[in-house]
């Protein structure tokens, strides 16, 4: 097969390859990727990481199979090694001041977000932990890091709390946080400015770039564009990327090349965090501010307000000032009277898989039983799917726990539902009026 000189098929290659994409591309993708070894027995490619690896393959397997040998199974011959010695080395100073920091590219984080600030209970544990994982070892670890979940649970807390951490152990790297809004604004006064390379220089010399908020990247296809460039160009230097948003990658409304980027290295959930993890919270916020407030007290407030940090901290502000005001002691009942208006109206109420069951088998004229079956019909099989996605919306428990529930199903059996029917929604208006309906008998 490789009569020729392999060096000069690998040329060959890549000019082809050259021409058919666009220089960016070739320039993040194709042109780090080098021949090292080539044999009849195969090829070896060098790749300066493992998503280049899967780019490669992803999107020129075809044209690699006139150029690879075949394995007696099928499979090409070809196996990839990593340069690892030939990663910037972490810490390192960047080698000369590529783009000075201009004004006002201070980089600024929240002084009250850090890591020790940050109470971790089961709903955060693994987002925390992965979010320590990658402030110590930045673009080492998972690369990118995709933090998503609802408002005021600590998303923007984490992403400072690694900023501060790689700041004070990494001294020497290059760190930018910014919010979409930011970035977008910033490329408006570049183009403007007719700054655009000096802004691409910069940010594309960082060594650790946090973005806050990227769903307001959402329809904005032009800043989309940029973004992901610079996403690739950082990415494929080993530059840690660490991205906030409210939705999870799927469901935001970006390309799918952006949103492949953004699934290529760890997404993690933060949870709405249980009642203890709630009380911890508020009882640490108090204390930073030097109000003593008892467990009773703590738990109340933790027992009527859940489903945002924000809104505890927000309590504990009120509750302080107003008992400094009228120079009361911390009760529980300074505090009902105190934040009457803040409690939600009912304690959440507990909502089980049954009662889900029971909802779904109604809606849809199914039988519960067959809900927790295995029948595959369509009749049964979407129901079920609508109820798995119930569950996993309406109950704070593991998906093992709660797909154990419909008959002893996986958790992947659970996952896949959700999925299935989060997509679903998205363009079924009746669906969506009888999830609406279901959700409403459920928690009333
Ligand atoms: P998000 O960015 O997810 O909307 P933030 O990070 O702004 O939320 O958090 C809102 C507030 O709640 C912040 O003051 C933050 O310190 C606090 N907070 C959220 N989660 C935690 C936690 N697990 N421990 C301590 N404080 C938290
Ligand atoms: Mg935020």
């Amino acid at each position: 097969m490789l009569t020729q000189n392999p060096h000069d098929i690998w040329t060959k290659f890549l000019e082809q390859i050259e021409e058919r994409c666009s220089a960016t591309e070739y320039a993040n993708w194709i042109a780090p990727i080098k021949l090292v070894e080539a044999s009849d027995e195969g090829l070896v490619l060098e790749v300066p990481n493992v998503f280049v690896q899967e780019y490669l393959l992803d999107n020129y397997k075809r044209d690699l199979l006139t150029i690879v040998p075949l394995k007696p199974n099928g499979e090409l011959a070809l196996s990839f090694v990593i340069a690892e010695q030939k990663r910037a080395p972490i810490p390192t100073p960047s080698p000369a001041p590529v783009a000075p920091v201009a004004p006002g590219r201070e980089v600024k984080f929240n002084p009250a977000y850090t890591f020790d600030h940050f109470i971790e209970g089961p709903a955060n544990q693994f987002v925390k932990s992965a979010a320590f994982g990658v402030a110590n070892r930045p673009g080492r670890s998972y690369n990118p890091l995709f933090i998503h979940g609802g408002v005021g649970l600590g998303k923007t807390h984490l992403l400072h709390a690694i900023g501060h951490y790689i700041q004070e152990h990494h001294k020497k790297l290059r760190i930018q946080c910014i919010t979409t809004e930011g970035f977008i604004n910033d490329l408006v006064d570049n183009l403007r400015n007719k700054s655009m390379d000096q802004m691409k220089k910069y940010y594309r010399s960082l060594d650790v770039l946090l973005v806050d908020d990227i769903q307001f990247l959402q329809n904005r296809l032009n800043f989309e564009e940029e973004f992901c460039n610079t996403f690739e160009s950082l990415i494929n230097q080993n530059k840690q990327i660490i991205i906030t948003s409210d939705k999870p990658p799927g469901q935001l409304k970006l390309s799918e090349r952006m949103i492949a980027r953004m699934e290529w290295g760890l997404v993690a959930n933060v949870g709405v965090p249980d009642l203890e993890t709630r009380v911890a919270i508020l009882q640490h916020k108090a204390e930073q501010k030097g109000l003593r407030i008892p467990h009773k007290v703590a738990f109340l407030i933790a027992e009527h307000i859940f489903n945002n940090v924000r809104q505890l901290e927000g309590a504990i502000n009120r509750l302080s000032a107003y008992c400094r005001m009228m120079g009361l002691d911390v009760t529980e009942e300074v505090a009902e009277k105190s934040l009457s208006e803040l409690f939600q109206p009912s304690p959440q109420k507990r909502i089980s898989v049954e009662s889900i069951l029971k909802s779904v088998s109604t809606l849809f004229e199914v039988r519960v039983s067959d809900l927790k079956g295995d029948s595959r019909t369509k009749e049964v099989a979407f129901p079920r799917q609508v109820a798995m996605y119930l569950a996993k919306e309406l109950i704070n428990e593991s998906l093992i726990k709660l797909a154990s529930y419909f008959g002893g199903k996986t958790h992947s059996t659970l996952l896949h539902a959700w999925k299935k029917v989060a997509a679903r929604l998205e363009k079924d208006e009746t669906l969506r009026q009888q999830i609406h309906m279901a959700r409403r008998n459920l928690e009333n």
